[in-house]
């Protein structure tokens, strides 16, 4: 399902909590007044890890993040790779993907029967071989 957005409202509401009492913007993450710097409005739980899309989002779902000091590290360090294991988590539950092989032992032993049946196979006539090209060309109609 598609990404869930804030709406402008709840857009509005985020920015007017991360403004402080001078009227100036700060990052939520760690307190730096932006100025002009650029700010995003961060899913605080990435909105990929939801399994259910149907609640609204609400103010209480995002922060405010400076797009140097907090937003981009986070989502390169954080959000990136907990989504890829959420992924990969669901693929492996899923019978997706396949386990990494083990590395396996020695064979278990041969059974009597095995290896008398393997022996009659051995002793029958094998059939003989197919023909894969014709040998012999048509004859031109004369
Ligand atoms: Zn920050």
């Amino acid at each position: 399902m598609a990404r869930r957005e804030f709406t402008r409202t709840i857009y509005a509401q985020i920015v007017h909590r991360a403004t402080n009492a001078l009227g100036q913007i700060q990052c939520e993450g760690c307190g730096l007044v932006l100025g002009k710097k650029p700010y995003h409005v961060d899913h605080t739980i990435p909105d990929a890890l939801f399994l259910d899309k149907s609640r609204k989002l609400t103010a209480e779902d995002g922060r405010l993040l400076g797009k140097e000091c907090c937003h981009d590290p986070k989502t390169r360090k954080v959000d990136i790779p907990a989504i890829a294991e959420a992924k990969r988590r669901e693929a492996k539950h899923l019978g997706i993907a396949r386990p990494a092989g083990r590395l396996t032992g020695p064979a278990f032993a041969r059974s009597d029967k095995s290896l008398r049946r393997e022996a009659a196979a051995a002793q029958k006539a094998a059939l003989p071989p197919k023909m894969m090209f014709s040998q012999q060309r048509k004859e031109p109609a004369t």
